[in-house]
């Protein structure tokens, strides 16, 4: 399935990466362009050419001038064409699992998972169109009429990461058009390739031209400029939380722009004394490891309680090391490398720090010989909650493991962080399910297990994590503004 064949055709799309601004794909103005590199091996990939300002603008003409008549467009022709594109993206799901596999470095097992919950995002926006449900209201007199319709916010300034590449632009592209919004979105410069293709397909799928357009350059310049062009009118950022607080700040600053902000988050297990504990730490280390550790929702601290903290420490460091680090592209690897040189060393931070306070590296630690970025799956134990690993979003292989009493105590203390995006329990007691359920402060909580991203559910934080929601009925929502429509019958 991987034949030579298929891997030069998925290199091949990244010999002539392009910007799509208006319908057009273009090398854009600045004559700047950046390498792509394989995080498994270190090697260029592709070029990728940034937008100059001149071309930024031409996608916020583009998004502004095409925003009438695409928002007018009636639902069951929306839906049609998000379904052709998500027939196009199936078709072409090999191919694009293994161009993200290149650019990213998660297992292609992991990317063609990946692809297919993308795919899954299209379909579920593509159906959610036709629940765009407004309601009436009983008036408080004879001949009022009183209705909420739902109309799209207008163009919309879209910023994703290069953990997800195919799922984030998806969750943002598919929600957008299925609302009727015009966008500019613009992907992580590390992973374009995949956005690039799921661009192509919208295209391909009768999406017309101006509506979607897709943009790279310095995060920094293309955000800044995006967001203080009055054409924008809300703007979604998945990323970390310095950058979207910074966005959030230019968005307010600039006409109090919408904002859905999905800031990641550093989610708390707590495995407790009567856990199925071979479960949890199996879960718990498909979780943590998956795509080397770099997932929002990944559960990344371990509370344990103090009767299965041994048996659990054991059986996750087991777990841990049979784990088969290498590149994605090889049917035998299990974890991948990290994202870029940035992580590797802060991922080496996390694990000085608790050496340096008295953890234990019950497995993993280091970097295995050899190019890329490459981590070994690390479990720490006998920390405290004030090491760097306990306290901040560690976004890498490492699990840190600290012990609890009790429950009370536990929640207090996985609550006493700023982050508030997933959270997880490990009970067979209901009672202790519902408590935890209710009691943990975070968007979305999975007990015994860590199902918590579908296309049909919210997805989303509190606190510093951000707020707004992607997918279900929410994600939906995000891009409509409802319009109280109060009509005296005369
Ligand atoms: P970063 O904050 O520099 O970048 C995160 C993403 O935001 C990247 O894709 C980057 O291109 C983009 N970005 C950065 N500055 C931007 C700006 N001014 N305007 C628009 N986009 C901008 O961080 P990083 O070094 O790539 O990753 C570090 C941390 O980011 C991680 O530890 C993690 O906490 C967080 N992160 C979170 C997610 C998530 O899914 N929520 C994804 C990736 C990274």
């Amino acid at each position: 399935m991987n034949s030579p064949e298929r891997l030069s055709d998925a290199l091949a799309a990244f010999s002539d990466l392009r910007l799509y601004i208006d319908g057009q794909w273009t090398s854009g103005a600045t004559g700047v362009n950046e390498p792509v590199v394989n995080p498994a091996d270190g090697r260029t990939l592709g070029r990728l050419p940034h937008a100059a300002t001149a071309d930024l603008d031409r996608a916020l003409g583009a998004a502004a001038r095409t925003f009438p008549a695409w928002s007018m467009v009636p639902a069951a022709e929306r839906r049609r064409i998000l379904l052709e594109a998500s027939r196009l993206l199936r078709e072409r799901s090999a191919r694009l699992a293994l161009i993200l596999t290149l650019e990213q470095g998660k297992p292609l097992a992991e990317a063609q998972a990946e692809v297919g919950a993308a795919i899954e995002v299209f379909e579920w926006y593509a159906e959610e169109t036709r629940r765009l449900y407004g309601r009436t209201i009983p008036p408080r007199a004879i001949g009022v009429s009183q209705v909420v319709e739902h109309y799209p916010v207008g163009p919309v300034a879209a910023f994703t990461p290069w953990n997800f590449p195919a799922l984030t632009p998806a969750r943002k592209i598919a929600g957008a058009l299925a609302a009727g919004c015009t966008l500019v979105i613009k992907p992580a410069e590390e992973t374009p390739a995949t956005a690039i293709e799921l661009a192509r397909a919208c295209a391909d799928a009768g999406v017309p031209p101006g509506v979607l357009n897709v943009v790279f350059g310095v995060p920094q310049e293309v955000s800044d400029f995006l967001l203080r062009s009055p054409v924008i009118r809300k703007m979604t950022f998945t990323g970390s939380i310095p950058v979207g607080r910074h966005l959030a700040r230019l968005a307010a600053e600039h006409g109090l722009k919408r904002c859905t902000l999905e800031l990641g988050g550093h989610a708390p297990v707590l495995v407790c004394d009567d856990a199925d504990v071979e479960l949890a730490a199996r879960t718990c280390a498909a979780g943590r490891f998956r795509n080397a550790g770099q997932v929002c929702v990944a559960p990344s601290r371990f509370y344990v309680q103090a009767g299965v903290y041994d048996d659990f420490a054991v059986a996750m460091s087991r777990a841990a090391a049979g784990l088969r680090v290498g590149d994605g592209l090889d049917p035998q690897t299990t974890m991948g490398p990290l994202a870029n040189a940035r992580r590797l060393e802060a991922v080496q931070r996390y694990v000085e720090d608790a050496q340096a306070s008295g953890g234990e590296v019950r497995t993993g630690g280091g970097r295995p010989d050899g190019a890329g970025y490459f981590f070994e799956p690390t479990v720490v134990t006998g920390l405290r909650d004030s090491a760097l690993a306990m306290r901040e979003e560690t976004f890498g292989p490492v699990a840190p493991l600290v012990k609890f009493d009790t429950i009370d105590e536990a929640v207090a203390r996985a609550n006493s962080l700023s982050f508030g995006l997933a959270a997880y329990g490990f009970t067979r007691s209901a009672l202790t399910a519902a408590h935890l359920s209710r009691h943990l402060s975070a968007g979305m909580v999975g007990i015994n297990h860590l199902a918590v991203s579908l296309a049909e559910a919210p997805f989303g934080g509190v606190h510093e994590s951000g707020y707004g929601s992607e997918g279900g009925s929410e994600g939906l929502q995000a891009y409509l503004a409802p319009k109280f429509i109060s009509h005296l019958l005369s």
